[in-house]
């Protein structure tokens, strides 16, 4: 080898050194990960196409990039609240503690990607479900807010503290969550969960899609100063704010499960992550009491109220697991205390929504869901001006963006029902009760 050749290969050598992965490969490409069937009851190991790939080396889509761990502290989400702070430079420092890329081990054999181990299949199944999701909300829902329009990002692995005074990970295992300023989905390593990993269940992906479709449509326009100030708050709330918290995030839990509904048409789109054949005994009535919370049609969503829960006068067997205000023996209502669950009520704006098309997922999709989206930018609006929130306000916007061709009345005698000291106020004039 001639000198010129050798030092050829020696820089060659020494870029590989600093990092030299296979060259880029984009565009449409067909991925082997575990999809649904069409129905979303069953998942199995399929090959799917994806478009408008960047890398697939690096999970890098033109929509979204994948993230590797890292570990962000709650103390310094805390120190970036300052008073100039805008919902991009929040989210760009919070985002840059974790690691910028992901790289899975993935071989491509007769021009399929394929995942060579549990954790990258897991990575790539997901970014599958990224895909098609995306697309479902700008194309059938109409989402025209920055949850679509700007950049996604998806922590593979990493983890949350949420402060020097409570020092322990925030959810380490089986799960995934969307971290609302921070601007990032994340997914955890499976622990003892069976059956389909949250991770590769695309209703759930769909589900937790749609928190960054409420967090950036309704908190970072008008009412992204008060967000601010909820978050930052160093004392407790005040106890109407604190309701106002609590009624909000049922909403948002609410509006994830229905959208999660519409995306999978089937209200049991969980079923498949919740086995529990081989788990312990603890754990095993953990995941009974999160079903009963979380299916719309269970025998506990068939009889709760927005007022049988917030007075606790629902039998007790039935809302296991909803938790009861720590201030409840002097306020009398559950809902406007620190310590309950906002799936429970979450569940009850679901099911009323549900009602409201006559359980046809098609009305869903087609009109219910397309309108609930353009209600959240006029509900910041009105979060924006400091007014106290209840639902009567979020139905009340939901009535004036549904098309005059829709019928009201399954609607109207839902929330009549559901959230009858509501109605009978007077409140939702939208509806004649
Ligand atoms: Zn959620």
């Amino acid at each position: 080898m001639n000198l010129k050749r050798l030092s050829i290969a020696i820089f060659a050598f020494g870029l590989c050194f600093l990092g030299c992965g296979p060259e880029p490969l984009g565009g449409e490409l067909t991925l082997k990960v575990v999809a649904p069937n069409d129905d979303f009851a069953s998942y199995e190991l399929r090959q799917v196409q994806v478009s408008n790939v960047e890398n697939i080396y690096q999970l890098q889509h033109a929509n979204f990039k994948f993230l590797g761990g890292g570990l962000l502290e709650g103390d310094d989400m805390q120190n970036l609240l300052t008073s100039e702070v805008t919902p991009q430079s929040f989210a760009t420092q919070t985002r840059s503690h974790f690691d910028q890329t992901l790289e899975p081990h993935l071989a491509i054999r007769d021009e399929v990607v394929h995942a060579q181990d549990f954790h990258s299949l897991m990575a790539l199944s997901a970014f599958a479900g990224f895909e098609k999701i995306w697309g479902w909300y700008v194309n059938d829902i109409g989402d025209r807010s920055t949850a679509t329009t700007e950049p996604g990002y998806v922590v593979f692995y990493g983890d949350i503290v949420p402060s020097n005074l409570l020092p322990v990970p925030m959810i380490q295992m089986d799960n995934a969550v969307y971290l609302a300023g921070v601007d990032v989905w994340m997914v955890f390593p499976v622990g003892n969960q069976e059956g389909v990993p949250y991770a590769m269940n695309q209703g759930v992906l769909a589900h937790e899609f749609h928190h960054r479709i409420f967090f950036q449509n309704v908190w970072t326009t008008s009412a992204f100063d008060r967000w601010k100030s909820i978050l930052s708050a160093t004392e407790s709330l005040s106890a109407s704010e604190q309701r106002n918290l609590n009624l909000l995030r049922a909403l948002d839990e609410g509006l994830a499960d229905i959208n999660a509904i519409g995306y999978t048409k089937n209200i049991g789109f969980m079923e498949p992550s919740f086995h529990s054949e081989h788990l312990d005994v603890v754990s095993a009535e953990l995941l009974g009491a999160e079903s009963l919370r979380r299916n719309i049609e269970s025998d506990f969503v068939d009889r709760a109220t927005y007022d049988n829960l917030g007075d606790d006068s629902l039998e007790h067997a039935l809302v296991d697991g909803c938790g009861v205000a720590q201030n409840f023996t002097t306020s009398g209502d559950i809902l406007s205390g620190q310590a309950w669950s906002p799936y429970c009520l979450g569940s009850v704006v679901a099911r009323t929504i549900w009602e409201g098309v006559g359980r046809d997922h098609q009305l869903l999709r087609e009109v219910m869901l397309p309108a609930i989206n353009q209600t959240l930018f006029h509900l910041g609006e009105v979060l924006g001006t400091d007014q106290d929130f209840d639902f009567d306000v979020f139905f009340q916007l939901l009535l004036e963006s549904l098309p005059n061709t829709f019928d009201t009345a399954d609607l109207c005698s839902e929330i009549a029902t559901r959230f009858s000291s509501l109605a009978t106020a007077d409140r939702i004039p939208l509806c004649a009760f």
